[in-house]
């Protein structure tokens, strides 16, 4: 791809991390915050803990102020995106006249931007999950300045490879769930449990410690001390639990107790 082809209006095409394009972003620009209006930002449960933690609020009353839930038919998960504002051009709550107010902790959508990645990509079709590709909206004008990227260095930039890092076990479950058969649906509980492992950290956190989990699961005391301490380790823990819930894979396991009881019913 010659860097001539890069500007706003291109047709969707699949990157990989070697791909270059040119691309600059800055308050000098005519279209500055442009992109935050009208956009829909799917949230990572990564993005959600710094998100509330910036917010200062419980990640409960964080969903419930901040964002939408939805029930997307290709994946049969819940996916959780930021609830625009109602005015003219459905702002982002974030967004001010001189840039973003939590810039430090934009979720990983807009951190990627002006590139999309198909693991956050919910379109019919976006089955894969290692490619990139250009979200095409004609009033970005960076694609006309001059600095040029490679995708891999673009991602290094802007820290979306940490992010990734962290939500990786989670775009793991929703890309494999989204290649299973349509017709194999989830429990609504199973469903319920998604959400909560994976965007109600917080509530997550008083599942596991203050009902049946622990009696339930055999956990080691190192990884206890860890998620009570840790929300990124909790996050961890919570997508191995994910995993085994949903694909019965992994190291996770009942306690011999809870193993029998569930065998003799
Ligand atoms: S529309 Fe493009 S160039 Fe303009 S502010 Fe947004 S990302 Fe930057
Ligand atoms: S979170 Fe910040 S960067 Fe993202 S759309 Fe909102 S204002 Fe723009």
């Amino acid at each position: 791809m010659s860097d001539s082809e890069n500007k706003a209006g291109i047709e969707p095409m699949q990157l990989g991390l070697d791909n270059r394009f040119k691309f600059r972003c800055h308050k000098g620009v005519d279209c500055f915050t442009k992109c935050c209006r009208g956009i829909n930002i799917v949230l990572t449960p990564y993005d959600i803990i710094r998100l509330k933690n910036r917010l200062q609020l419980p990640s409960e009353e964080f969903i419930a102020l901040y964002t939408d839930v939805q029930l997307l038919e290709k994946t049969d998960l819940p996916v959780v995106t930021l609830k625009l504002l109602d005015d003219e051009q459905q702002s982002c709550p974030f967004v001010r006249d001189d840039g973003c107010i939590i810039y430090e902790d934009r979720p990983t959508t807009c951190r990627y931007y002006p590139l999309g990645t198909a693991s956050l990509s919910y379109k019919e079709g976006a089955d894969k999950s290692g490619f990139y590709f250009f979200v095409n909206e004609p009033h970005c004008l960076g694609f006309e300045e001059d600095q040029v990227w490679s995708v891999r260095d673009w991602r290094e930039d802007q820290g979306v490879d940490t992010r990734d890092d962290v939500n990786a076990e989670w775009t793991d479950l929703v890309v494999r769930k989204r290649s299973f058969p349509p017709n194999m649906k989830l429990t609504e509980q199973t469903k319920k449990m998604f959400f909560l492992a994976s965007y109600n950290i917080d509530k997550f956190k008083k599942f596991v410690f203050e009902s049946s989990f622990l009696s339930l699961y055999d956990v080691d005391s190192e990884t206890l001390n860890a998620i009570q301490k840790d929300e990124i380790a909790l996050l961890k823990f919570g997508m191995k639990w994910l995993k085994w819930l949903l694909f019965k894979e992994g190291a996770f396991k009942l306690n011999a107790e809870a193993a029998q009881r569930r065998q003799s019913r």
